[in-house]
This record gives C-alpha cells, sequence and structure tokens, in this order.
C-alpha cells in the first residue's frame, strides 16, 4: 500500500488512520448484521444505537451541559448561516455580526435576506489578520443574536477568549476549530459545525442548542428548516446521514482513546507550534498572514517573500508528498491545515522541508 499522504487539506481533511481501519473492516458486516451501516434502516435498533452513541459521546467530550440538545443536520455549515436567520431574525429586527473573514461574509449576507444584520466590528481593514478585541464589542440588548466564526479556516485567525453577551444569544461557527480545545458551551446558545474538518466525513452538520432558543423560532419556517423539528425526533424526523454518522462516533471515539479534549488540544498546541516556529526563525523568508496573537492552532497561513519562490515551494512540497499546502483561492500564499486527525509526524515533517527549502534558496 502507498503510504499515508501528509495531508494538510483544509477540508474535508484527514480522518484517523484507525477509524478507518475500523470502518474498512466493518464496511460489508456491521456488528454481525451481515450488512453495512449504510444499508442499516434508520429506524433499526442497530443504527439507533450507533446514533445515540455519538450524541453521547459528543455530549460528554464537549462537557455539553443537559439544556442543550444535539443536531446532526444535513446542508453544511452553509444552510446554518441561512436557517439561523430563518429562524431567529424577523423583518425590521438587528442582529450583530462579528466579521473576522470570509466565512462571516458569507453568514451576513443570509441574514440580510431576513432581517438587518450589522457589522459589530470586522477586521476586514486590516486583510483579516486579526480577531477584535474583546474592549472594542459593544452589543445591544435589543439584536436577535450575536453571530461569530470561532476560527477562520481560510485567513488563519482563531478567537481565544469569547465575549460575554449577557442575555443575547451567541451563536458560533465552529466548523473548523470545534473539538480542537475546550469550550464553554454555556456561553452559547447555538453551536453549529460542518463535521468534515475535525469531526468526520462531510455530509453531516452537528448543531449544539440551547433548548431556550428552540421557543423563540419563527413559526412559519419550513418544517425541514426548523431546528425544533429535528430536536423533537432526536434528529431522526427523515433519513439522517447514516454513514456519516456512524464514522462521526468513530472519530468520537477515536478522540476519547486519545484521552480527550485537554491531551488533544495539548497535541495540537505542539503541531501548530513546530510549524509557526519554522516561520518566526526562517528571518522574514515566511512570513505568517495572522498577527501572533490572533493565530489558529487549525489552520496555519503564510507567505513566502517572493511569489515565483512561493510557486515553486508549492510545487516542490507537492513532489515531496505534501497535500493541500495551497491558500484558498480566494487569497493565495501558503496554508496548512493542522486538524486533530493530522499527526505530530506530518507537522515536524513539513517544518523540516519548510527548513530545507529555506536552505536551498536563500
Ligand atoms: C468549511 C467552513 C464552512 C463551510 O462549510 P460547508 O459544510 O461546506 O457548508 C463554514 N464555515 C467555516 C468556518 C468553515 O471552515
Amino acid at each position: 500500500m502507498k503510504q499515508r499522504a501528509y495531508n494538510f487539506n483544509a477540508g474535508p481533511s484527514a480522518l484517523p488512520l484507525a477509524v478507518l481501519e475500523k470502518a474498512q473492516k466493518e464496511f460489508v458486516d456491521f456488528q454481525g448484521t451481515g450488512m453495512s451501516v449504510m444499508e442499516l434502516s434508520h429506524r433499526s435498533a442497530a443504527y439507533e444505537e450507533v446514533h445515540n452513541q455519538a450524541i453521547s459521546r459528543l455530549k460528554s467530550l464537549l462537557s455539553i451541559p443537559d439544556q442543550y440538545e444535539v443536531l446532526f443536520l444535513q446542508g453544511g455549515a452553509s444552510l446554518q448561516f441561512s436557517m439561523i436567520p430563518m429562524n431567529f431574525l424577523s423583518a425590521g429586527q438587528q442582529a450583530g455580526y462579528i466579521m473576522t473573514g470570509s466565512w462571516s461574509e458569507k453568514a451576513i449576507k443570509e441574514a440580510e435576506l431576513f432581517g438587518k444584520p450589522y457589522h459589530i466590528a470586522s477586521s476586514k481593514k486590516n486583510q483579516y489578520r486579526t480577531i477584535p478585541a474583546l474592549s472594542e464589542l459593544t452589543f445591544n440588548e435589543q439584536d436577535a443574536y450575536v453571530h461569530l466564526t470561532s476560527n477562520n479556516t481560510i485567513y488563519g485567525t482563531q478567537w481565544k477568549e469569547f465575549p460575554e453577551t449577557g442575555n443575547i444569544p451567541l451563536i458560533a461557527d465552529m466548523s473548523s476549530d470545534i473539538l480542537s480545545r475546550p469550550i464553554d458551551v454555556s456561553r452559547f446558545a447555538l453551536i453549529y459545525a460542518g463535521a468534515q474538518k475535525n469531526l468526520g466525513p462531510s455530509g453531516v452538520t452537528v448543531v449544539i442548542i440551547r433548548k431556550d432558543l428552540l421557543e423563540k423560532e419563527n413559526s412559519d419556517a419550513p418544517t425541514m428548516l426548523k431546528y425544533s423539528t429535528h430536536a423533537k425526533t432526536n434528529s431522526l424526523f427523515h433519513t439522517p446521514p447514516t454513514f456519516g454518522i456512524y464514522m462521526l462516533g468513530e472519530v468520537l471515539r477515536w478522540v476519547e482513546e486519545q484521552g480527550g479534549i485537554d491531551v488533544i488540544t495539548q497535541k495540537n498546541e505542539e503541531k501548530a507550534k513546530i510549524i509557526y516556529d519554522t516561520i518566526d526563525q526562517s528571518h522574514g523568508f515566511y512570513y505568517g498572514h495572522a498577527e501572533k496573537d490572533s493565530r489558529s492552532l487549525m489552520n496555519i497561513t503564510f507567505r513566502l517573500n517572493d511569489e515565483d519562490l512561493e510557486k515553486k515551494f508549492l510545487t516542490e512540497a507537492k513532489e515531496a508528498g505534501f497535500v493541500g499546502l495551497n491558500g484558498h483561492r480566494s487569497v493565495g500564499g501558503c496554508r496548512a491545515s493542522t486538524y486533530n486527525a493530522v499527526p505530530f509526524e506530518a507537522c515536524k515533517a513539513l517544518s523540516e522541508f519548510m527548513g530545507e527549502f529555506q536552505q536551498k534558496n536563500s
């Protein structure tokens, strides 16, 4: 078998090898059923066990309090951009968006279809190199909610501390850093994340919603696009993405086996550090896009001083077996996504490759 790639893809991204191998083993006969997980009825006891275990593992790993529901939806984080204002914003009503990158821009654009979203703060004027300081943020009690993006996959910035919004529901897109570090779920009214970065394969979207928010839902939203529809039915109102949920459950089991979120956090810090150190010690040969105090542990964005050299770097990195190092098409440059399942060895290999490339080219 070909060696596993050094996979730095931004999403879909690396999955733990142990999970892939377990899925392979169970692929045609899941636990003696004589069927693949994909062939089970979503109403069967065997599937229900998979489904409920995935929910309880997530609740336990993230210490999700009892007053929250965990939902498995479809449509990606992108559908959440629409579902949130469709359910919680009324015509003429305001909602505050904290703008930290392309995903915040996409989110607010959908909210404009339903109400009056506005910018609480924006780091656009510095090319989204920073997360706004908490002291810059002011909130308006009348707002339907406040929305932020906890990790900016494209620009490589990440919130270190979250704002206190009092009675205003705080909503976060955590697609690219959920489960990478401990979070205090009780600070949020709703958290959402497409699974394909840290949680599993694409096709499942996780929503963690505080039950009292469900009561504020606009009643005229279509059935499938109401959170309460899925909350009332344990995300089994219709056929859920069963195989994706099974894989997500196995990724969560893997996180438990690694020692839980604290161990994962520590590994993520070590992985990011070895690459950031390479950038910082390169005397400007490489330079980071994000300002140091806003740097993401999940998406490391950097550039080379010279565009031709940058192209050469990306070409040679590809030849050397590194996958997914091109920056997002909207910003260019380089990006290494070091999600939970990316092993330290891959980050170390990248750091060494960067060091050698610099030596040869300066
Ligand atoms: C990847 C990503 C999205 C888009 O997710 P889809 O599941 O493709 O809709 C949204 N927000 C953030 C922060 C992301 O990283």
